[in-house]
């Protein structure tokens, strides 16, 4: 393809998008396919002469949309939102025009000094301290990790690397893995389960503290189990508060637990990967109480902020027990001495080498919808969250099963777990909206997760009258049953 015919192509491509964005409502929001229903539709090698574009767009509709499931649908409830917006969909076509790997400031100098810059924004943006902005005078700064995983994964590493150096120091004769066998981690049982890969991957263990009535860990919960832990000979290394859960959004109370963290010497990370996103709209802050105590904080743009997957903004408040952590610094990866220890090298605040020019879709979507665009876009969601919410309280046969703070609800018919399963399993059969679970204690609850760029009052409205007839059905079959 030349320029000429990208030039024409690339325009196609951008109608095409917009023709999927404008009628994405028409299509319905889960596949009917069946595992491995791909293959067959297409040959089994590539193909030896190259293939005209209309041949490969054209099986876009053939191949792949039948097997698509539209997360941008307005009808699309399911997990947590994965964040989409025009803005942020044109700066990927620049990042991939640009095409550099941003593994240091020499290799490609704005690559690196936007994305620093973005997340001191997006760290004034949503309220935190200034010691973790790298334009302040402190120690602290931001970089775009993939995901919420790596970022977890990342703090976890750098806790254990420098809980090894400060023990080996005054103790020389310990050795790392002996220090590691003792290690360990803590995080809620409502923890996400990276938060848990993140341990199985580094090599501590990772205990998971029980939540209480209202899925929050506090001071007392967490003070129990260092106690324990430690007369068990084990050193507490690190915990990973989260603020908004994925199963009830709930949010751990970091004003009790920082205070503790900070005197046992304890690294504290905060997940806030959907959550985060709110902490732009200044009322929702409170839930962030104490977080100019905690060594990290992470949290996805790439789910509630309109940036395209992957934006996922990791902040630490002292930048060298990263980069002290996992430098290694070969020569060909240097370009110039005197300058590299001034500048950010972002190839050491990851676990890749390679990065790609992320922090333009953050400064597209930034700037063209301003603090105020983003801000009643979060807004809009959560009062859509509400009203869901009063159908809910309308019908006595439902009850809402965790405090509805921002835009999740999770809610059940009264009644068995089994009911509630046969209710999804209708809603998620018939395919007019998509729903996941999951389970709080042992009990069964539908998650209706909001947040899909489309989604409007009117769909809310028809996702609730839907679920209620499939409701009356279900509550009918289990009736004749009986
Ligand atoms: N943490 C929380 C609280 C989540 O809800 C999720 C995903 O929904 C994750 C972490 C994992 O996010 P990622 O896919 O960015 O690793």
């Amino acid at each position: 393809m030349n320029s000429t015919e990208f030039r024409k192509r690339g325009k196609d491509m951008v109608d095409y998008i917009a023709d999927y964005m404008e009628k994405i409502e028409s299509r319905q929001v889960f596949p009917d396919v069946t595992p491995g229903y791909l293959r067959p539709l297409i040959p089994d090698c590539a193909p030896e002469e190259g293939e005209t574009y209309e041949d490969v767009i054209r099986d876009v509709e053939r191949v792949v949309m039948p097997g698509v499931t539209h997360w941008q649908s307005p009808y699309f409830f399911a997990y947590f939102p994965a964040a989409n917006s025009y803005p942020a969909l044109l700066a990927d076509m620049l990042c991939g025009a640009i095409g550099c790997i941003g593994f240091s400031w020499a290799s490609s100098p704005a690559c690196t000094e936007l994305e620093t810059v973005m997340l001191d924004w997006l760290g004034k943006m949503i309220g935190l301290p200034e010691q973790f902005l790298a334009g302040s005078n402190g120690e602290g700064g931001g970089v775009i990790q993939g995901t919420a995983s790596e970022a977890t994964l990342m703090a976890l590493l750098a806790a254990r690397t420098k809980l090894i150096r400060r023990l080996q120091a005054e103790n020389p004769d310990l050795s790392e893995a002996e220090i590691i066998s003792r290690m360990v981690a803590y995080s809620s049982d409502q923890a996400h389960s990276s938060v848990q890969r993140a341990g199985l991957i580094s090599g501590v263990r990772m205990k998971m503290i029980k939540t209480d009535e209202n899925f929050v860990v506090g001071g007392s919960a967490l003070k129990e189990a260092l106690e324990k832990d430690k007369a068990n000979g084990l050193i507490p290394v690190f915990v990973c508060a989260t603020l908004g859960t994925t199963a009830p959004c709930s949010f751990d109370n970091l004003t009790e637990l920082a205070p503790i963290c900070n005197a046992e010497n304890i690294w504290l990370h905060v997940d806030a990967a959907y959550a985060g996103s709110a902490f732009i709209c200044p009322e929702f802050r409170y839930l962030m109480k104490g977080v100019e105590f905690v060594d990290s904080f992470n949290f996805n743009p790439h789910k509630w902020l309109l940036v395209n997957f992957d934006c996922s903004a990791f902040w630490v408040k002292k930048r060298s027990d990263l980069i002290g952590a996992f430098k290694i610094d070969p020569v060909y990866l240097q370009y110039d001495h005197q300058k590299s220890g001034l500048v950010t090298d972002y190839r050491h605040w990851q676990i890749p080498l390679g990065r790609r020019f992320r922090s333009l879709k953050l400064w597209f979507v930034l700037r063209m919808y301003g603090v105020k665009g983003l801000q009643e876009y979060i807004r809009k969601h959560v009062q859509l969250a509400q009203e869901f919410v009063e159908f809910i309280k309308q019908d006595d046969r439902f009850e809402i099963c965790s405090p509805v703070i921002l835009s999740l609800v999770c809610f059940r018919l009264k009644g068995s777990n089994e009911l509630n399963k046969s209710l999804l399993q209708m809603i998620n059969n018939l395919k007019k909206i998509h729903l996941v679970p999951c389970c709080l204690g042992d009990t069964f609850v539908l998650r209706f997760a909001i947040g899909a760029r489309t989604v409007e009052s009117k769909h809310i409205i028809f996702a609730w009258k839907h679920i209620e007839e499939l409701a009356t059905e279900v509550l009918k079959t289990e009736g004749e049953r009986k």
